[in-house]
C-alpha cells in the first residue's frame, strides 16, 4: 500500500546543478520535491568544477552561449533564454554569493569555492521543504500507461506523477559519473546515443611529445585537419606521457573520439604560438639571417622554445642561419605554424571532464525538457545529448535546464 509519506509531486534523481536547480524551483512553487542522491554528499561535480573554484558561466548572451554547443543551439536555446547566464549572477548574488567576471569572460564565485555554490543550492532546497536525501541510488522507473508514477530505490518505492533526470555523465567516475542515469533512460524505452569522454587529453602517435611531458606553450592553437571540421581551440597546450593536453586542445577530445570510430588516426594542426602568424616569423628569420648569421637555428630558437624540443622542431638545428637552407626554413616554419600530430586515442572516463552523447534530443521537448514519450518524465543537464566546450557552458546548461524543468512542476 502507498504510504502518503512517499508521494511527491517530483522526484529528481541526481544532486548536481542540474538536479538542484530544478528541486529548488519546483519546491520555490509549492511542490512537494524529494531529492535522491547516490553518494553520501550533495553536488554531483559542481565541488571539484574549475579546480574546486567553478567557471559557474560566462558573460554570453544565450544564443551566443547556445553557438558554442554547434548544431544543438536550437535545442538548447529556450532552457538558457529562461534562466541566462546574467540570472545565473543575480541568482547567486542575491543569496550572498557573488559572482565575478574574472577575465572579462568567465564567472567565477568571488569566494573561490565552488562548495558555495552547493551550499546556497542546498539550503534554499532545504528552505523550500525539498526532501533531501543522500546515499540512495535510483534503481527503477516506475511507468503505468506512458505516465511515470514513481521510482524505486533497491527495497524503497517512492511516488510521484514527475520525475527530473538529472543523473548527470559517464565521466569522472572516482567522483560521481556513471551510466546510472542513461540505464534509467533506457527504461523509459529513450534512445542513448554512444558515449564518448570529451573535455580531456589527447594520446597522439609521435613518441617525441612523451619525451618532452611536462612543456608546455602558453598560447597555442589547435584545429582538427580533416575537410569540414571547423573548431579551433586556443590556450596552453602542454605535452604529456600520451601525448598532449590543456585548453588548446582539450575541446576537441569529443569530437577525435567520435571521429576515431571511423579513422584510424586523426590529424591535428598546431600553431604554437597563435599570437604569431607565418608572415612574423619570416620576417624574423630574415632580421637573423642578416643580424646574427653566425648564430646556429638551435641557439635562435631557444629563446622561443625549451630546448628539449629544439631536434624534434628545428631541423638542421646545428646549422648557421646565414646559410640556413631554405627548404629547412620551410619545415621549421610549419613546425612553429602548423605543427602535425596524429590522434589515436583520448584519455579515458577517468580523466574526462564531460561525457559526449546522452540522451537523444530529438526525444525531448526543448520546450518543457519533457520526454516525448512518458510523461511526467523530465531530463536535465549532462545526461542528455549536450556537451560544451571549456569556460562554464556545462554548469550553466545544467542550471538552466534544471530550472526549466522544475518550472513546469505544476
Ligand atoms: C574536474 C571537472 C571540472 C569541471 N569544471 C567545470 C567548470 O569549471 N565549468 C563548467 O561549466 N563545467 C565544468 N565541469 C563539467 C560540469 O561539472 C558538469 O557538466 C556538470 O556538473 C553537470 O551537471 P549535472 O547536474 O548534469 O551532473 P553532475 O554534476 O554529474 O551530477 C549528477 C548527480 O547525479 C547523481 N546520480 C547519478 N545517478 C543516480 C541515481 N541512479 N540515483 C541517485 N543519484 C544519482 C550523481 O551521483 C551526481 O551527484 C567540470 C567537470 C569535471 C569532472
Amino acid at each position: 500500500m502507498k504510504n502518503s509519506a512517499e508521494k511527491y509531486d517530483l522526484i529528481v534523481i541526481g544532486s548536481g546543478p542540474a538536479g538542484l536547480a530544478g528541486a529548488f524551483f519546483a519546491a520555490a512553487r509549492t511542490a512537494k520535491v524529494l531529492l535522491l542522491e547516490k553518494e553520501n554528499r550533495f553536488g554531483g561535480k559542481l565541488p571539484i568544477s574549475g579546480s574546486a573554484r567553478c567557471n559557474v558561466t560566462n558573460v554570453l548572451s544565450p544564443e551566443e552561449q547556445a553557438n558554442a554547443f554547434g548544431k544543438k543551439a536550437r535545442f538548447l536555446l529556450p532552457a538558457l533564454k529562461n534562466f541566462p547566464p546574467q540570472m545565473t549572477r543575480d541568482f547567486f548574488k542575491s543569496r550572498g554569493v557573488p559572482i565575478e567576471i574574472t577575465d572579462g569572460f568567465h564567472c567565477f564565485p568571488r569566494s573561490g569555492k565552488a562548495s558555495d555554490l552547493v551550499d546556497t543550492l542546498l539550503t534554499g532546497c532545504r528552505d523550500c521543504g525539498v526532501d533531501c536525501r543522500c546515499g540512495i541510488q535510483a534503481s527503477e522507473l516506475l511507468i503505468q500507461d506512458g505516465h511515470i508514477c514513481g521510482v524505486k530505490c533497491g527495497k524503497q518505492t517512492f511516488y510521484a506523477e514527475n520525475v527530473l533526470l538529472a543523473c548527470g555523465g559517464k565521466s569522472y567516475p572516482k567522483w560521481c559519473g556513471s551510466e546510472c542515469g542513461y540505464n534509467l533512460a533506457r527504461q523509459a524505452n529513450h534512445t542513448v546515443t554512444p558515449l564518448y569522454p570529451a573535455m580531456t587529453g589527447v594520446h597522439c602517435m609521435e613518441e617525441w611529445p612523451k619525451e618532452c611531458a611536462g612543456i608546455s606553450f602558453p598560447d597555442a592553437e589547435c584545429s582538427i585537419d580533416l575537410p569540414g571540421e571547423k573548431i579551433h581551440c586556443r590556450g596552453e597546450l602542454l605535452f604529456t606521457h600520451n601525448g598532449i593536453s590543456a585548453f588548446a586542445v582539450i575541446d576537441l577530445a569529443g569530437r577525435i573520439a567520435q571521429l576515431l570510430d571511423s579513422h584510424p588516426s586523426v590529424p591535428l594542426k598546431i600553431n604554437l604560438f597563435a599570437a604569431e602568424s607565418a608572415a612574423e616569423w619570416q620576417k624574423r628569420f630574415s632580421l637573423w639571417r642578416q643580424n646574427c648569421g653566425k648564430n646556429t637555428a638551435g641557439k635562435l630558437l631557444t629563446e622561443y622554445i625549451p630546448k628539449k624540443l629544439i631536434p624534434h622542431l628545428v631541423p638542421q638545428s646545428e646549422t648557421p642561419f646565414a646559410r640556413y637552407p631554405a627548404d629547412a626554413s620551410k619545415r621549421l616554419l610549419a613546425n612553429l605554424t602548423s605543427l602535425r600530430l596524429n590522434a589515436v586515442n583520448t584519455e579515458n572516463w577517468h580523466k574526462a571532464m564531460v561525457t559526449r552523447g546522452g540522451i537523444e534530443l530529438a526525444e525531448v521537448n526543448a520546450k518543457t525538457l519533457e520526454s516525448r514519450l512518458i510523461s511526467g518524465l523530465f531530463f536535465a543537464g549532462e545526461l542528455l545529448d549536450v556537451d560544451g566546450p571549456c569556460g562554464g557552458y556545462n554548469i550553466q546548461w545544467a542550471l538552466s535546464s534544471g530550472v526549466l524543468c522544475g518550472q513546469q512542476i505544476k
